[in-house]
């Protein structure tokens, strides 16, 4: 599948806010957002552009799509299917990409970053309900147990991730057994639980044009 492979830090800057693209750094001060506060490019520090309704837009989808790891390919399928479902379009989307597997990996703290996770779910390291699932996009379900594969269970990479996870900062649509390396969705989440401060609402906007 095609993916990004240009240096995420600019696009943070771009947007000028964190999309945190790359784990444990991001909340350093080693942030590229926060030494660079400008955007990338020769004329960053001194261009000032006042944006359009249709430029903020833009931009908003922009961020929504990058935090996620997605191309404009992939997140328009998503939005179409989030178009198509009863509800309130723009809350259907985040609940789609939120249930995403490597997302899932993600947020239950088996990987550092989503770009990460990816590629420890393209490398086959995950299985929900006890097979082997290598497909980035496959939409958890609630109920649906997602684990480490056994052969994985000595993986440095995960285990330094899960490392990292602290008690009482999971999100609380899920559920994790961290002796058991395998954690569910417990129920789809509400918008107001999703932490992330972009505006959905702009994306509809954007694409009902
Ligand atoms: Fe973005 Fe993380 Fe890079 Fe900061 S460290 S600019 S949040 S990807």
């Amino acid at each position: 599948m095609a993916k990004y492979n240009g240096p995420v830090c600019k696009l943070c800057r771009r947007e000028g806010e964190k999309l945190f693209l790359k784990g444990e750094r991001c909340l350093s001060g080693k942030c590229s957002v926060e030494k660079k506060a400008y955007p990338p490019g020769q004329h960053g520090k001194t261009r000032r552009i006042k944006l359009s309704d249709y430029g903020m837009q833009l931009r908003e989808k922009q961020k929504i799509k990058r935090h996620y790891g997605l191309l404009e390919s992939q997140f328009r399928l998503v939005f179409d299917r989030a178009n198509r479902k009863k509800g309130i379009t723009g809350e259907n989307m985040l609940k789609m990409l939120e249930s995403r597997l490597d997302n899932m990996v993600f947020r239950l703290g088996f990987a550092g970053s989503r770009r990460q996770a990816r590629q420890l779910v393209r490398h086959r390291h995950f299985t929900v309900n006890g097979k082997l699932v290598d497909i980035p996009s496959f939409e958890v379900r609630p109920g649906d147990v997602i684990a480490v594969q056994e052969s994985s269970r000595k993986m440095p990479a995960i285990h330094e991730a899960m490392r990292r996870i602290r008690e009482g900062q999971l999100l609380p649509w899920l559920q994790l057994d961290k002796a058991k390396m395998e954690g569910s969705l417990l129920e789809q989440p509400n918008r107001a639980d999703i932490p992330i401060t972009f505006n959905e609402n702009l994306v509809v906007e954007l694409y009902s044009k």
